[in-house]
């Protein structure tokens, strides 16, 4: 197995802080004085630009991926380049019509024949500060976003994925004019100064540590932000699911564990089982992974991928041996290459290790529940608002009928549910993408990114001529106008 480098620096060339003022100033007199952003077409060029830059170089991506964290090139090609290059397309297809300006309907009588419209300008100069674990599609989809709707781009990638960021950011580099789109590299020193400069919106995606400085920051200068955060999101196997179904939800449930070593945001974060499925539910789980996705399991496997730090590494290892629960299968680590084997823990509770915070990691706890109100109870009790919730059932999908899923969905506000499986809805090019509460806010993705990076201007075209119909509103005010 290859083992990622200790030192980010080794691999990637840090920006020098004093440069930082001078790249976002110079793409700010770009969107100030050339303007040449604002042209659709202009935008689409810079589009498929991207486009193409991105689809000669998958190779290259997957490879610089498998170096920074021995990523399964399949979790790469899969679960990010085809979802973000899905999401180019569309965004180029569309652009016209999202770019047209809406007529503002239900107008009064005396303003029904003005033209009234929302137009969606560009907001300017934009900030994307991106995670490692999807950093090529969380970046993406954000950039292209940002660029449709006709903003300049400053980006910075995690440096947590060195490989990944060198190669993805010359790429973008190469397909974008340089004075609409700058790079900065680096850790918190970088970001900070970065920060101290203005923009006009704010993207962050990671932990909420950081969402939280980032915020703060961005208050001292009014500069709207988007928190894209991560959160304990459930999965429920309810008391209507049929024992056929069971190997089906456990497959799903180990995938959306597992995948990307459970670096995934909406991850199944932990498993509430309903104690008449319990016993079946955790002998498919263990099938699955032991004999299904990941037989003989070594750290070499090219369908599993590994952590991203020695912190990662060791905060997991601890959460694993100071767990009260049951191990079911896996516990195997290997600090030299930062592989943990697809752990789960069975019997665990909500005051265990593993269920503190948010896991980011292949350790899937399973609790059980009894009653469904009182499982609620304790879900909003310790993580409410997760970004996403997973309820599997064997009656109907339906929330209208059936009343376990309504009373569920009902009670938990998450960013996004799926019923019966995970994380797909990620890949939905105009669905919104986003948190609510701890898990963040504002949302992302297809037309919702344009949206995000745009500002919705109400025009309204007045005609001089016509003082006439609109006359009672000026002074000297008499009943008989207020009667008008
Ligand atoms: P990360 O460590 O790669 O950090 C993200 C960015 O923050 C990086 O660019 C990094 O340089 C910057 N950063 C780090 N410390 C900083 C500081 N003190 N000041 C300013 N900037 C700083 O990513 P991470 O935080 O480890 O990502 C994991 C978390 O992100 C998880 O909680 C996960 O759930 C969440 N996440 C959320 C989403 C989503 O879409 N909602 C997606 C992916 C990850």
């Amino acid at each position: 197995s290859k083992t990622p480098p200790t030192c980010n620096r080794d691999v990637l060339q840090y920006t020098p802080l004093d440069e930082i003022p001078i790249g976002v100033k110079k793409l700010k007199d770009t969107f100030h004085k050339s303007q040449k952003t604002h042209s659709i077409q202009y935008r689409l060029n810079q589009l498929r630009n991207v486009y193409f830059k991105i689809k000669d170089n998958i190779d290259n991506i997957t490879e610089s991926l498998e170096k920074d964290f021995h990523r399964a090139p399949s979790e790469t090609q899969n679960l990010e380049v085809v979802v973000g290059l899905n999401e180019i397309v569309h965004t180029m297809s569309s652009l016209h019509k999202w770019t047209k300006p809406e007529p503002v309907s239900g107008l009064p009588l005396a303003l029904s024949t003005n033209p009234i419209y929302i137009e969606r300008i560009p907001v300017g100069v934009v900030l994307i500060i991106s995670p490692f674990n999807y950093p090529f599609l969380l970046s993406f989809s954000a950039i292209i976003g940002a660029i449709a709707a006709g903003n300049v781009v400053v980006f910075k990638p995690s440096e947590l994925a060195p490989n990944f960021a060198n190669l993805f950011s010359k790429l973008l580099q190469e397909a974008l004019d340089d004075d609409i789109f700058y790079v900065i590299h680096g850790g918190v020193d970088e970001t900070t100064k970065a920060l101290e400069q203005k923009y006009d919106k704010i993207m962050y995606t990671g932990n909420n540590f950081v969402g939280t400085i980032i915020a703060k920051k961005a208050a001292e200068t009014l500069t709207p932000v988007i928190l894209e955060l991560g959160g304990k999101s459930p999965a429920f196997v309810i008391s209507d699911v049929k024992d056929k179904d069971i190997p089906t939800i456990a497959r799903r449930i180990v995938w959306g564990r597992f995948v990307n070593a459970g670096q995934t945001c909406v991850a199944v974060d932990y498993v509430l089982v309903h104690d008449s499925i319990h016993d079946k539910l955790v002998a498919a789980i263990k099938k699955v992974i032991e004999e299904e996705f990941y037989p003989n399991l070594k750290d070499s496997s090219e369908s599993y991928t590994h952590l991203i730090h020695d912190r990662a590494f060791d905060n997991l290892s601890t959460i694993i041996k100071t767990s009260k629960g049951k191990l079911i299968t896996g516990g195997e680590t290997n600090k030299s290459s930062r592989f943990i084997s697809p752990t789960v823990i069975d019997n665990v509770d909500w005051n265990d290790s593993t269920m503190k915070q948010e896991i980011f990691g292949p350790i899937l706890p399973i609790l059980t529940y009894s009653n469904l109100q009182s499982a609620l109870e304790d879900v909003i009790s310790h993580h409410d608002t997760p970004l996403a919730q997973y309820i599997f059932t064997g009656g109907s999908a339906n929330r209208h009928s059936n009343a376990q899923i309504n009373s569920i969905v009902t009670a938990i506000r998450s960013g996004a549910t799926m019923i019966n499986d995970v994380i797909l809805h990620v890949g939905l090019v105009n669905a919104p993408f986003g948190g609510i509460g701890s898990s963040g806010y504002g949302n992302y993705h297809g037309i919702y990114s344009f949206r995000a990076f745009s500002h919705e201007r109400t025009t309204f075209e007045q005609k001089l001529w016509n003082d006439v119909a609109l006359k009672a509103r000026y002074p000297p005010y008499t009943e008989k106008k207020d009667k008008l």
